[in-house]
């Protein structure tokens, strides 16, 4: 008789362990959102130095760029790809498909023009549209223009004389707090190093948002998680007190 309730035990805690599981497995929810721009010159030469690929900047552009709306949990990523059948479409963002060329670019030589935008849709997007006000394509991609344009970073920076150069380089601590006055919140700065370079390079803001597109702190966790060579990130938080570089398009 006890064996036997032994067993019942152990069977029912497997049972519950795996349903939930499953039930996490397949949460979709979130709680607020990390709207990343990239220094399109540094993911340039990024790119450049990645083996098998290469980048090409459009000479239009001339600011930082959109990387995605990405929907976010406290201390994990995610969750992505929420709707599996709702497959990017392009006739929905063709009349803002010229400024996101600019705002949202894809800089990856020889992959198709809207490739970027179908993995960011199809991954972030159709997670994000589970708030009205980003139900659409053309909510997220337009509400992307609208914050790129809002958190204008080489004017941001350019007012504390924080200006791409290669004559002059700047403490990471000082790019984070510059832009955490301007947005009340706490950021993520990330960095990269590339061999041809002395210093790291500045390429990538995070900046997070609530789900009435406030800004709000980002979590010190995902700050840790920006960087993870096994998923092939190698975009690191700017180590604070050191020189970083911020490359000017000249280059
Ligand atoms: P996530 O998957 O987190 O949305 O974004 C990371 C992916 O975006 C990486 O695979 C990175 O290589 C890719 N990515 C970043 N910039 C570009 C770009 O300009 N074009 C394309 N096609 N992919 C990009």
């Amino acid at each position: 008789m006890n064996h036997r309730l032994t067993f019942m035990l152990l069977l029912a805690t497997f049972l519950i362990v795996v349903t939930s599981y499953h039930v996490k497995r397949d949460d979709k929810s979130w709680d607020y959102m990390v709207f990343t721009q990239t220094w399109p010159k540094a993911s340039c030469i990024k790119f450049n130095h990645s083996r098998g690929r290469s980048c090409t900047l459009n000479p239009k552009i001339n600011q930082w760029t959109i990387h995605g709306i990405w929907p976010n949990n406290a201390a994990k990523d995610g969750p992505f790809y929420c709707q599996p059948s709702w497959k990017f479409d392009e006739k929905a963002i063709l009349d803002i498909e010229a400024s996101l060329d600019l705002h949202w670019p894809n800089i990856i030589d020889k992959t198709p023009h809207l490739n970027f935008w179908k993995h960011e849709w199809e991954k972030h997007g159709t997670c994000a549209a589970s708030l009205d006000t980003l139900n659409s394509e053309h909510k997220y991609f337009q509400h992307g223009i609208q914050f790129n344009t809002k958190w204008n970073l080489l004017n941001i920076l350019g007012a504390a004389d924080i200006k791409p150069s290669m004559n002059q380089t700047y403490k990471a601590d000082d790019i984070k707090t510059t832009i955490e006055k301007t947005t009340n919140s706490r950021v993520n700065v990330g960095c990269i190093y590339i061999s041809d370079f002395d210093y790291q390079l500045l390429v990538q803001v995070e900046i997070c948002l609530d789900k009435q597109f406030n800004t709000i702190d980002c979590d010190d966790m995902r700050d840790k998680l920006m960087f993870n060579p096994s998923k092939g990130t190698y975009i690191f938080p700017c180590h604070g007190d050191s020189d970083v570089r911020y490359v000017p398009f000249s280059e």
